[in-house]
């Protein structure tokens, strides 16, 4: 596909989607102007299955006319293909995820309506793997292997980048405990209401995930104050997605988010997703609900900065036995996320 092509497919289902259809997540649902439906792939299925089911009825008409014997299982196999079964390409292999998997990897989308469930995912000490690029206000602070990984790569280049800077991280991981305490804090010193837009209730915290991590400076005294990631901090805003990472709560995306912008925390996603985002101006919430419309037979296909080729797919939960079998490239790099609510995202890099 030309990149021209990628771009219009991008238009179409990335940005107009969002600007024009004002995607909305609250409780968890999305909700889309009426009139979009005529646009959509639904209409367009119910349309298919209503021409194929008046040809199927007068080809059965003419067939008993004429004495044709049509093969019933024939008409079957169509028909299921028509109402949306899918019907796999053979390069695909199947691979198992059970229900608790949902709640696992790098794209789980934990807010106020979504539990972190899996209490940290892959946790490593940092004080045995940052770098000289940062600090770390506690010696005994964890965080997710891959998420460090990729915090040192980006303070690396940041300070390549900006020289000596006073970039501390005052929180990573945090257990549900530790949460509830600052959860009780802020509500006794704003009001629940208030309160809860500023400190995630326990259990309900992407800190306890183990991928996100705050970011402070070190004032003149050696005290930790504010990040607002103005100066030359704007650097992380500006290529934090090179690294994997977003700036989870935007100043424009409080509404979405259920948070107030808070410049100071970062959230790993992986590459692909943080460019996205970033490229079309939505946060995780809306990206989440975005690539639920995407699957295996009509993947999201994007090409990122450095011109790698990825499909990005949705495949929803089986709703019952426990298990979901979820097509993969049997000859291309993936990566698997459960979404945290319903079903399984899968990464796929097209190009070697
Ligand atoms: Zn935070």
């Amino acid at each position: 596909m030309s990149d021209r092509n990628y771009r219009i497919e991008n238009e179409k289902y990335g940005k107009y989607d969002h600007k024009r259809e004002e995607l909305k997540v609250r409780g968890g649902k999305a909700r889309t102007r009426q009139g979009g439906f005529f646009k959509s792939r639904a209409f367009l299925a119910a349309a298919v299955i209503a021409i194929y089911a008046t040809a199927t009825v007068m080809l059965f008409v003419l067939s008993k006319n004429l004495g044709i014997n049509i093969k019933a299982e024939k008409e079957a196999t169509v028909a299921q293909n028509v109402l949306g079964n899918p019907v796999y390409p053979n390069d695909y292999t199947m691979i198992r995820k059970t229900d608790e998997e949902i709640h696992d990897g790098f794209l789980t989308l934990i807010n106020n309506e979504n539990a972190c469930l899996r209490d940290g995912v892959e946790l490593v000490n940092l004080s045995e793997s940052y770098n000289e690029a940062y600090k770390i206000s506690d010696l005994v602070m964890q965080a997710n292997r891959t998420t460090v990984e990729h915090m040192n790569d980006m303070f690396a280049d940041f300070k390549k980048a900006v020289g000596d800077n006073d970039l501390i991280i005052s929180c990573a991981y945090r257990s549900m405990a530790l949460q509830g305490e600052l959860y009780d804090e802020e509500i006794a010193e704003k009001g629940e209401a208030e309160g809860a837009k500023w400190v995630n209730k326990p259990g309900y915290s992407e800190h306890q995930s183990g991928y996100s991590f705050d970011l402070s400076l070190i004032d003149d005294e050696g005290g930790i104050t504010e990040f607002d990631g103005e100066g030359i901090y704007s650097w992380i805003e500006k290529n934090c997605e090179k690294y994997g990472f977003i700036i989870r709560y935007p100043s424009d995306k409080t509404e979405e988010t259920g948070i107030y912008h808070e410049p100071w925390h970062i959230r790993y996603v992986g590459e692909v997703h943080a460019g996205y985002m970033k490229e079309y101006d939505i946060c995780m919430e809306e990206y989440i609900e975005l690539i639920k419309r995407y699957r295996v037979e009509s993947p999201l296909e994007y090409r990122d900065v450095d011109m790698n080729d990825w499909q990005i797919y949705f495949v929803p939960a089986a709703k019952s036995g426990g298990s979901t079998e979820v097509p993969v490239p049997r000859d291309k790099q993936y990566e698997i996320s459960g979404n945290n609510i319903d079903g399984f995202i899968v990464t796929v890099k097209m190009n070697k």
